[in-house]
């Protein structure tokens, strides 16, 4: 093939690339306005914002050649690397940009990560990333970078965006895929948050403004910012705490301070019997998987979903304000917030084959008071809701923390999971006898996994396993793999192996439930080996 006819297939391709995505792209007409009286309670901010989605005649938001042709000219300045962390499963690279003294990372300093754009129709967060990066690496703020290191990917699912849908380009949810890492996507921020370990983790998107909430209660959402911290089992209390006693009480009163409300992050379905639930307590998502890696792990949404360019400043610099502020706490903790999440992971791993750990566990049922927006009159309305809190832990299952997991030499994929996660996954060249903890499966059945909304539509769903445990001595044959508790991401690991856990490798099946008669693939490991 010559260099020409090349040239003329590869344009040939992106034409029918182009026009593929020309029927999915950002649709304008599919926008549900906000009557007058609603809009008028969200008028935009002072602050005046120029990335390419506020071009007046962009029916868009900012396109990927757009967002990184910025990238790319940011990148002259002396304190910023722009990388590739991977590519999208349509072949976009994933960019990630470092902003450090001299682009160096230094990890003395804290550290605080930036996710935009998980979901592709949540454009908000991806505007205010560029705008924050633009910033951040002005020389005029030099000194913050001397103070901290800021790790940002400014679009998590590059397709989502391009085809202005939740999901990634396969319909998989990027954010319920942080443990198992069934997409490319997910795989590089895994690989990200090993490669950094920030200690601070904020996690924007954008939650819906009307739908399903017009449809049950004729009100619009009225919180210009929604948060949450990481809730579920197994996490270090210390860092907990420090994300509910200072990080979000520092952005909820920059928030506050810029005229903007906030509350819980929560969410419902259009069922009318569904509850208002906040953001799920199960190990799948990035917030909560950031906890289990003992960072603060934030979760920040704008009202945004469903209503397209409207209020879209007002979104852009909640973003903003609430990241500002969040980077101004980390460089103000500096390295004691360092001396923090180290404490954590040494805590953590010392809990070895000690106490208990929550397999299972829910949100709590509880009435509560919502605040809406009158769809007619755009005054407020308070409805009294069933509400599923997450900021209490309902632990339906608690088990014995064993030493460690044996794998055997046929899980391979469990392991290139886990090590992906950026856990330790040591090779066992010879046999061990040991006390050991055999699972025992009592009933298998196919269902779906849930959070605080109900199932998630996972194709495939997962095998919900009931399983007692068997004490004994056993040989573990050489050519197996020990998994120890003794780490930092023991959290992960819990959450990965114990079989009835509902985001575990058994319930995707990453990990075969044994048949009868069949040698066990998965162990707990109850001596130190
Ligand atoms: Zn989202």
């Amino acid at each position: 093939m010559n260099t020409t006819s090349g040239f003329f297939r590869l344009a040939a391709a992106s034409a029918c690339l182009f026009v593929l995505q020309a029927h999915a792209q950002f649709d304008p007409a599919k926008v549900r306005l906000q009557p007058p009286p609603v809009e008028a309670r969200f008028p935009p901010p002072a602050v005046i914002y120029d990335t390419p989605a506020f071009d007046a005649p962009q029916v868009g938001f900012t396109s990927y050649e757009q967002m990184m042709a910025r990238l790319q000219a940011l990148q002259t300045r002396p304190n910023v690397r722009l990388e590739t962390v991977g590519t999208s499963e349509q072949g976009r690279a994933l960019p990630l940009v470092l902003l450090a003294h001299g682009a160096r990372f230094d990890a003395a300093k804290p550290t605080l990560m930036l996710v935009a754009q998980q979901h592709g129709n949540e454009p908000a967060p991806g505007e205010a990333v560029l705008v924050l990066l633009e910033r951040w690496s002005a020389p005029e703020r030099a000194q913050l970078l001397r103070q901290v290191n800021v790790v940002a990917l400014p679009r998590a699912n590059p397709d989502g965006a391009a085809l202005f849908k939740r999901a990634n380009a396969h319909d998989v949810d990027l954010n319920r895929d942080h443990l198992l890492l069934r997409t490319p996507e997910a795989r590089a921020l895994a690989t990200t948050a090993a490669r950094f370990r920030p200690q601070v983790v904020l996690d924007m998107h954008e939650f819906t403004a009307g739908d399903r909430w017009v449809t049950r209660y004729g009100a619009w959402s009225k919180h210009d910012v929604l948060l949450q911290a990481a809730t579920t089992g197994n996490l270090d209390s210390g860092v907990y705490q420090a994300g509910m006693d200072d990080f979000l009480p520092a952005i909820r009163q920059a928030v506050a301070a810029a005229g903007l409300s906030e509350s819980w992050y929560h969410t419902t379905t259009a069922d009318p019997k569904a509850p208002v639930a906040m953001g799920g307590v199960q190990p799948d998502t990035w917030r909560n998987i950031g906890g289990l890696r003992n960072a603060v792990s934030i979760l920040h949404e704008t009202r945004g979903v469903g209503i397209g360019k409207q209020n879209l400043a007002r979104r852009v610099h909640a973003h903003v304000v609430a990241a500002e502020a969040l980077v101004q706490r980390v460089a103000a903790r500096g390295p004691s917030l360092v001396d923090l999440a180290r404490r954590a992971d040494r805590d953590v791993s010392a809990r070895a084959c000690q106490g208990d750990i929550v397999v299972a566990a829910q949100q709590t049922p509880e009435r509560r008071e919502l605040s809406l927006v009158d769809a007619q009159t755009g005054v407020d309305r308070a409805e009294l809701v069933d509400w599923r809190s997450s900021l209490t832990l309902k632990v339906a299952q608690t088990r014995p923390r064993p030493c460690g997991y044996w794998l055997a030499p046929t899980e391979l994929r469990a392991v290139q999971t886990l090590r992906a996660l950026g856990v330790q996954v040591k090779p066992l060249a010879s046999q061990h006898t040991v006390a050991v903890e055999r699972y025992v499966f009592e009933n298998i059945e196919a269902s779906q996994r849930q959070d605080g909304r109900g199932a998630i539509q996972d194709a495939g769903g997962i095998v919900k396993a009931k399983v007692s445990l068997q004490a004994t001595r056993q040989r573990l044959p050489a050519g197996g793999w020990y998994v120890s508790l003794a780490q930092p991401l023991s959290g992960l690991v819990t959450a990965a192996l114990e079989p009835d856990s509902q985001s575990s490798y058994v319930a995707a099946r990453l990990i075969a439930v044994p048949q009868p008669g069949e040698s066990d693939r998965l162990v707990r490991v109850m001596q130190r080996l």
